[in-house]
């Protein structure tokens, strides 16, 4: 049994396309040059945070591990729920197979684990619960844990700033790792992210929350190091996507609703008797339909074309989603080009450019373009150093892991990155 510690950290759309800020950071830096450094990272579609963190986890890709979207299908709700629960992932988990193994393992804001059988979590829940939302964490993960933490951290608020947030996860776990010495590690840190969706991928804002993010690291680590020198830890930090510009709006629901097949109510929910829905991904929208009917799904296809959309790129077809490994359910996916963005809105318009934008940056898209592409960085005993790697695909990240710490997870699509082992 490897007994080095390992600490997984996702820095939430962090991209190939930030290259030139991130590999001069003074922290950032100092892990590349002691460590393996994958340049380009290709996720999976479609590129959202849930699918992606599901992936990490099992080396599947959305068709097989269930999580094809951020949120359920649920257009007649208000706010609709995310796939918070890990339970919503099927078969094996890093999480559930480590957990199995005796190994002790902490989670923080971590997607998809919710309720998770592990020893420290502190889950990524809704922001909105019926109830107060401490009371909501602490039954979605370790409750008298989570006490502990806002004891020494004060309360962990959803209404707090994306960076506030950040700060309280990395505190808790250089808190939980000098206390505890969990075996795996993992944390999600959400910053760039958010700031790409307000500002675009360009702007000063997003150089500033990647300086912040690696002055983050650099202290939480140097608090880490007090209990076990860094050489000792196995680090792997990875991002799921990147994020590409968008301006332009396009509204496929107001389609469906021209075609009678979805009703919609004053504040914009849509009423319980639709028949087929476009539930958005950003940059891509998948189409589900209440019944299984081919006969509706072309006549929906056929509609859309003849609507001659400036800014779809592609529609890809039941069988081609399937080939792109994305959902078993879904009946059709449109990619959008670069600059639009597909709005949930069924109301007032298919598609416009004088509408006000929404978020300024998306993912979604296809994971091959290259403004979307994601990093990776590995240091520690396991990993080769001062190595630089050109490509390589998320789906791979698990069985590497795998291989490392021998977590037998079953039904993996991807594969070992052999190059990146010492
Ligand atoms: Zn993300």
């Amino acid at each position: 049994m490897n007994n080095t510690p390992l600490i997984i950290i996702s820095l939430d759309a962090l991209g190939y396309c930030d290259e030139e800020t991130y590999k001069n950071l003074p922290f950032l830096k100092s892990i590349i040059e002691k460590g393996t450094w994958i340049r380009k990272v290709e996720s999976i579609y479609p590129t959202l945070t849930y699918p992606i963190h599901s992936t990490i986890v099992t080396g599947r890709y959305p068709i097989e591990h269930g999580v094809d979207n951020n949120l359920l299908v649920q257009p007649e709700k208000k706010a609709m729920d995310w796939y918070w629960d890990h339970d919503y992932i099927s078969g094996d988990t890093i999480l559930k197979n480590a957990h199995k193994k005796g190994l002790k393992i902490a989670a923080f804001s971590w997607p998809v684990s919710a309720k998770a059988d592990i020893e420290f979590n502190v889950p990524e829940v809704s922001p909105n619960p019926v109830g107060t939302y401490i009371d909501h964490l602490k039954e979605n993960g370790s409750g008298e844990y989570i006490e502990e933490l806002q004891s020494v951290f004060g309360p962990f608020n959803s209404c707090d700033s994306q960076k506030k947030k950040d700060e309280w996860m990395a505190n808790a776990t250089a808190y939980t790792f000098e206390k505890h010495q969990p075996d795996i590690t993992f944390l999600h840190l959400i910053d760039v992210d958010h700031q790409k969706h307000v500002y675009g991928s360009t702007h000063f804002a997003i150089t500033d929350a990647i300086k912040e993010l690696d002055d983050r690291l650099k202290r939480m680590f140097e608090k880490i190091s007090k209990v076990k020198n860094l050489d000792e830890i196995n680090i792997m930090l990875l991002s799921d996507h990147s994020q590409i510009d968008t301006a332009y709006p396009i509204r496929l629901n107001k389609v469906l609703a021209d075609m009678d097949l979805v009703n919609v109510n004053e504040d914009g929910t849509v009423k319980e008797d639709w028949q087929a829905y476009f539930l958005t991904c950003g940059g891509s929208t998948a189409l589900y339909t209440k019944e299984d009917n081919p006969k509706l799904v072309a006549e929906i296809k056929e509609k859309i074309e003849s609507l001659n959309i400036e800014g779809i790129d592609q529609i890809f077809t039941t069988e081609e989603i399937s080939d792109l490994k994305s959902s078993d359910r879904a009946k059709l996916w449109i990619e959008a080009k670069e600059g639009y963005v597909f709005d949930a809105d069924a109301r007032d318009f298919v598609e416009s450019r004088d509408k006000e934008p929404g978020p300024r940056g998306n993912h979604g898209f296809l994971p091959s373009k290259e403004k979307n592409l994601a990093i990776a960085i590995f240091k520690g005993p396991a990993f080769k150093e001062s190595k630089t790697i050109e490509n390589e695909k998320i789906v791979d990240i698990a069985p590497t892991i795998n291989k490392i710490y021998d977590l037998e997870i079953k039904n993996m699509s991807g594969s070992v990155i052999n190059e990146c082992l010492r």
